[in-house]
């Protein structure tokens, strides 16, 4: 029960994003391969619409000295950073460059599901580009529509 060592880092995130309440880091396969080949994730499907409005996107680099002095803080103020003009809640997660994914969400459950959909999500557009490396992501349309169905003011997808 003791606390992670990764704890700065999700200190980090709390203080900045005050919408969540939870914060999950894995090194899931293959949202770590996207992560360490320094690629956001783009929206190709559906699948990634429903949950993330919006690629996934990639850190900076981490420079030395943000490695070599309080690396755990260091790595929630990039990921901090990089969401200066998104929403969390909208794009639930951040792959860390070189590292790995950090998934969030309003509630500790919210937050273990938005990592296993991101490495879901990870594994199709990899497969996806392997087999169409020209494929481009969806329309802002398509995205418009599965994300908002499912959430903020005007969702309506489900049963009633
Ligand atoms: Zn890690």
């Amino acid at each position: 029960m003791r606390p992670s060592s990764d704890t700065p880092t999700h200190l980090e995130l709390y203080r900045n994003f005050d919408t969540i309440g939870g914060v999950c880091h894995t090194h899931s396969v293959n949202a770590t391969m996207w992560a360490q080949a320094c690629r956001e994730i783009p929206c190709l499907g559906t699948t990634h619409a429903d949950f993330f409005y919006g690629p996934v996107p990639v850190t900076d680099v981490m420079t030395a000295d943000e490695i070599k002095s309080n690396y755990e803080l260091n790595t929630g103020k990039v990921i901090v950073r990089r969401f200066a003009n998104l929403d969390p809640l909208q794009i639930p997660g951040v792959l860390v460059a070189n590292h790995g994914p950090f998934t969030w969400g309003k509630t500790p459950a919210a937050t273990v599901e938005a990592a296993v959909v991101l490495e879901q999500m990870a594994t199709m557009a990899l497969g996806t580009l392997l087999i169409n490396p020209k494929q481009d992501k969806i329309s802002q349309v398509l995205l418009d529509k599965h994300y908002l169905r499912k959430h903020g003011r005007d969702a309506y997808y489900g049963q009633k």
